[in-house]
This record gives structure tokens, C-alpha cells and sequence, in this order.
């Protein structure tokens, strides 16, 4: 059962370091692939998603999947990054729209996600390509219904497997796969699971609203929010219950948003590492 983890390119030099010890410990997990963001606060954004994955590929020895967002991306620029990505043996990309931000021009050759798929399947097929999904639906699609269809010409478009949003609720994620079984989206679905580790991040996602928050997890942060250890502990432990119960139902795998940090994966690798290693049916 594939384990893999997202990390972020820091923006500080002590991120930095932390980042590179964080990925010492995170090898030892034998993650199926380590992902790295690209952030659209930065004109050079490609550059440090591209250094970043390089050093997880060459370094950690992980396979390392570089995110590339669309919208900020021209063919001019994906004809650039790819020969790199390949000389620095990273092979893999999860490719995205991105998300709209004032600060930064959008470039025009991609509008959708699937744009910039079917460029890197008919230009560049030897990249493995990922795409995202959204268990509770994408915010901007009008209905699950069209999401569903723009997700399906999208994995028809050349994607070999798809991660989702994190979502708190399971069984959000067991409607969706239904739903793209119905839709004959048949490539595997990798659950996005963030292990909640403090206020802050709970915080941000109740804030933002990328997620359904059920009423057990708002039960836990009311509780705990005050008490940073045990929150982090109930964090883990919540991601846990999620795991084991997405485990049991034959999940494609589990992707940890690790926030570039190691103990919430280390936790979850010590209590239930022997799950990982029973073979789907
Ligand atoms: P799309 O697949 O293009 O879908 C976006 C919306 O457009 C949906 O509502 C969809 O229904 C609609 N749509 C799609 N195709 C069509 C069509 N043909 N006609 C009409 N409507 C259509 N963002 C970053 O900037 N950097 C990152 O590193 C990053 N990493 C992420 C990792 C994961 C696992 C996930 C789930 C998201 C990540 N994001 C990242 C956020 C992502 O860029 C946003 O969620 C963005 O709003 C949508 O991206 P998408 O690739 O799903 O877009």
C-alpha cells in the first residue's frame, strides 16, 4: 500500500536546513514518492519547486514528483522545465491549475489543469502525470456532477493517477470514488490526509473551508486548543482513525500533507506501519 508525503520549498534559510533534515527522517519511512509544491507567490516559481526535488530525488533517494501550476506556466516555460526535471531524474509531476492571486500575472497557453496534462502526455511521455481531485467537490465547479465530467476528461487527457484535497470525513471520500467509478475514471486515487499538529493549522482550516469539518474534529479542537500536546496528539490520532478506516477499504494510497514536518508521519509509521504492508485485495 503506497505512502507518500508533500513537503513545500522553505522560504527561509532555517526552513531550509530543517526542511533537509526533515527529509533525512522522512526517507526512512521508504516513502513511495515525496511531492514538492510550487508556490504562485514567486514570479521564479518553478525554480525552487525544481531545486527542491531535485535534492529529494538526489539526495534523499526518494522519487520526487515536482507540482507544476498551469495557469502560471506558458509553453515556452514547460519546454524549459521539463528537459530539466528529467536531467535531475525526476519524472514525475503532479500537474495543476493553480489557484487565481492579484499579485501574480496568469500566463495564457493553460486554462485548465487538463490543458497542461495533454501538453506533457503528447510532448513529454515518459513524466508519470498526477492530477488533483476533491472529494467535497472543487469550490468554484457548479455541481459534483460536472466536476466529476471536467475531472474525467482530465485523467482522459493523460493522467496516470490523482490525489485528493484533504478532507476530515471518510465517507466524503467513499461517495466521490463512486462517483468517478460511475464515471469510468478508473486510475488509482490516493487520499490527501493531513495530520492536524496545532492550532494554527486547524485554525487555517477552518478558516478557508477546504474542507467539510465534522463535528468530532471541531469537538477535539474545542477542547484541546488550548493544550498544544495533547492537540497534537488528538491531531494523529484523528489522521490515524482516518488511515486505518481508508486501509480497510481498500484506499490506493495515502499522500501525508506533512507541513515539513516528520513527527505526525513518524507517529503514524510507528503505531501502524504493519497496515502498509498487507497487499490490497
Ligand atoms: P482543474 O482540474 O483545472 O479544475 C479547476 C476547476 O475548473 C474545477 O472547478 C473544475 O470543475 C473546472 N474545470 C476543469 N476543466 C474544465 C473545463 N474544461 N471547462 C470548465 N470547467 C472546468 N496549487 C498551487 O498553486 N501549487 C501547488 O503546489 C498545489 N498543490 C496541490 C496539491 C493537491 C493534491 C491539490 C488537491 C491541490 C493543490 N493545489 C496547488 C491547489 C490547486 O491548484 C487548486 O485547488 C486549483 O483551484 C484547482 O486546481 P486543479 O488542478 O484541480 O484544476
Amino acid at each position: 500500500m503506497p505512502l507518500s508525503f508533500e513537503v513545500f520549498p522553505p522560504s527561509t534559510k532555517e526552513g531550509s536546513s530543517q526542511l533537509g533534515e526533515s527529509l533525512r527522517q522522512l526517507r526512512e519511512l521508504k516513502p513511495e514518492f515525496i511531492s514538492v509544491t510550487c508556490s504562485s507567490q514567486t514570479l521564479n516559481l518553478a525554480a525552487e519547486t525544481l531545486k527542491v526535488a531535485s535534492y529529494v530525488q538526489n539526495v534523499a533517494e526518494v522519487p520526487a514528483m515536482a507540482h507544476l501550476p498551469a495557469l502560471y506556466l506558458d509553453k515556452a516555460d514547460v519546454d524549459q522545465l521539463m528537459p530539466q526535471l528529467r536531467e535531475q531524474q525526476v519524472k514525475q509531476v503532479l500537474v495543476l491549475r493553480g489557484d487565481v492571486r492579484e499579485q501574480l500575472p496568469v500566463k495564457h497557453d493553460f486554462q485548465h489543469a487538463s490543458d497542461l496534462v495533454a501538453y506533457i502526455h503528447d510532448n513529454y511521455p515518459d513524466f508519470k502525470i498526477t492530477g488533483a481531485c476533491y472529494p467535497e467537490m472543487h469550490p468554484e465547479a457548479k455541481n459534483m456532477v460536472e466536476d466529476v465530467k471536467h475531472l474525467k476528461m482530465k485523467v482522459d487527457a493523460g493522467c496516470d493517477q490523482l490525489i485528493t484535497q484533504l478532507f476530515l470525513n471518510n465517507e466524503d471520500f467513499y461517495r466521490f470514488r463512486e462517483l468517478c467509478a460511475i464515471a469510468n475514471i478508473n486510475v488509482p486515487i490516493l487520499a490527501g490526509i493531513m495530520p492536524v499538529v496545532s492550532e494554527r493549522q486547524a485554525s487555517g482550516i477552518l478558516k478557508t473551508s477546504a474542507s467539510h469539518v465534522p463535528g468530532k474534529f471541531r469537538t477535539i479542537l474545542a477542547k484541546y486548543r488550548q493544550y498544544p500536546q495533547a492537540l497534537r496528539q488528538a491531531g494523529i490520532t484523528y489522521a490515524i482513525d482516518q488511515i486505518v478506516d481508508l486501509m480497510a477499504n481498500d484506499v490506493d494510497g495515502i499522500h501525508l500533507y506533512t507541513m515539513n514536518q516528520t513527527d505526525a508521519a513518524q507517529q503514524i509509521q510507528q503505531d501502524i506501519g504493519t497496515l502498509f504492508e498487507v497487499k490490497s485485495a
